[in-house]
């Protein structure tokens, strides 16, 4: 009698969010109302082990509680000034991020699309400025299969067609080359090529991870063609691949580093540029703001959010039980899994075509208490908070392995 009547609450608040919202996700009918850690309970009391992490925005683990603290402490202190006026929180902010990134300067914004086209302003005006293309010619080198956010701006230079379909007409400027093949960027820059802008490792397209040297190729590149690298960290940065940002795994050193996701912890929405002197130093006041970007909550909460993640030491657990994760989940004897590839804790479960699909091993999943998310058709993305411990690991991958070898 209790259970159906919760059940009827899922039923209830599921119909709610159908009835009344814009149906632009599709989501696992569980609805959750509480979380700590790892670990998430919804409106009937199931608990469950998070393994999507909020595409990698809680890496720190749901509602740390330093995190927490500092919204809270800071929320009573002051919320918003406006870039108007200047607030206690900001300065210090850009000093530790930029302590923490080796970086000269930071812009801060509020969602990782809104840093993109800021990364891509900050690309466009240097090559006026600095390079000297003629006006309104600069170009963007772009990859297949990226994901770089949801603006009209940067949809129309996905591949995905339905991440364009009904949404131009697109601005020009930017020109696709396929993911991980560097003679094919080298041979799409021309004079006019202001920059290239790469996601280390792709996320969205199924944990994709280019072939070795990649990254280094792109910065001979850059080098050589005088044109800028742009990386993508929103998603693969903050430890989530074992290095506090995936671009260390190759040694180099980007132009400009765009970052958003976990530089929270999930506490609330914050993203940044950070770039030296060179490019960020081409940003005139008028030239490009928020209203709510940099505001004292937002830099509060990120400051606490970058100093548990180190002071926690989320960054080697994550290399630590990411190694382990992916060669277990390697050792899984399915006739269902065509790869399993991973680095740190992201890790991407890619199917046979004959499994019929991510989405039932989601849903299969979620009975046993875990929670993944299918990214596109075909993968099963296992990206929990940094902060699991091993034993959580092994209690997840335990019914990862039943789900993939069950019937
Ligand atoms: C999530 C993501 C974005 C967009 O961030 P939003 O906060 O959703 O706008 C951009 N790039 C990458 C690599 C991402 O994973």
């Amino acid at each position: 009698m209790e259970r159906a009547a919760e059940l009827s609450k899922t039923a209830a608040l599921v119909a709610l969010e159908d009835s009344f919202g814009a149906h632009n996700y599709h989501p696992l009918d569980v609805v959750i109302e509480r979380a700590e850690g790892v670990w998430v309970w919804d409106v009937d009391g199931s608990k469950y082990l998070d393994c999507l992490a909020a595409y990698s925005a809680v890496n720190q683990g749901h509602c740390h509680p330093a995190i927490v603290q500092a919204l809270v402490d800071q929320s009573r202190r002051v919320a918003l000034t406006s870039r108007a006026f200047r607030n206690d929180q900001l300065g210090p902010f850009y000093q530790e991020l930029t302590q923490l990134t080796g970086y000269e300067r930071v812009l801060p914004m509020n969602t990782g699309a809104e840093a993109v086209e800021t990364a891509i302003k900050a690309a466009r005006k240097w090559a006026y400025k600095v390079k000297g293309v003629p006006d309104g010619e600069a170009e963007i080198i772009v990859f297949s299969d990226n994901f770089h956010g949801r603006t009209t701006t940067i949809v129309g230079f996905s591949t995905d067609d339905q991440y364009k379909d009904g949404f131009g007409p697109f601005t020009p400027g930017f020109r696709i080359v396929p993911y991980g093949d560097a003679a094919a960027a080298e041979q799409a820059v021309t004079p006019t090529t202001a920059a290239i802008l790469v996601e280390p490792i792709q996320g969205e397209a199924g944990i994709v991870i280019p072939p070795d040297g990649f990254l280094r190729r792109l910065r001979q590149i850059c080098d050589a063609e005088n044109c800028l690298l742009l990386v993508d960290e929103i998603q693969s940065g903050l430890g989530r691949t074992g290095k506090m940002w995936a671009y260390e795994h190759e040694e180099i050193r980007p132009d400009l580093v765009i970052m958003g996701k976990a530089l929270s912890g999930g506490l609330y929405p914050v993203s940044a540029i950070v770039a030296d002197d060179q490019v960020m130093g081409l940003f005139q006041p008028g030239d490009h703001g928020s209203t709510y970007g940099g505001n004292p909550v937002a830099a509060a909460v990120a400051r606490t959010a970058l100093r548990v993640l180190v002071e926690e030491r989320m960054v080697e657990n994550s290399a630590r039980l990411g190694a382990y994760a992916i060669e277990r989940l390697q050792a899984i004897d399915s006739p269902y899994v065509a790869e399993v590839r991973g680095r740190g804790l992201w890790v991407g479960i890619e199917l046979d075509r004959s499994a019929g699909g991510a989405r039932r091993f989601c849903e299969a999943l979620r009975e046993m208490g875990v929670l993944c998310k299918e990214t596109h058709d075909h993968v099963i993305r296992v990206a929990p908070p940094l902060v699991i411990t091993r034993d959580e690991l092994d209690w997840a991958i335990e019914r990862i392995e039943r789900a993939l070898t069950g019937p």
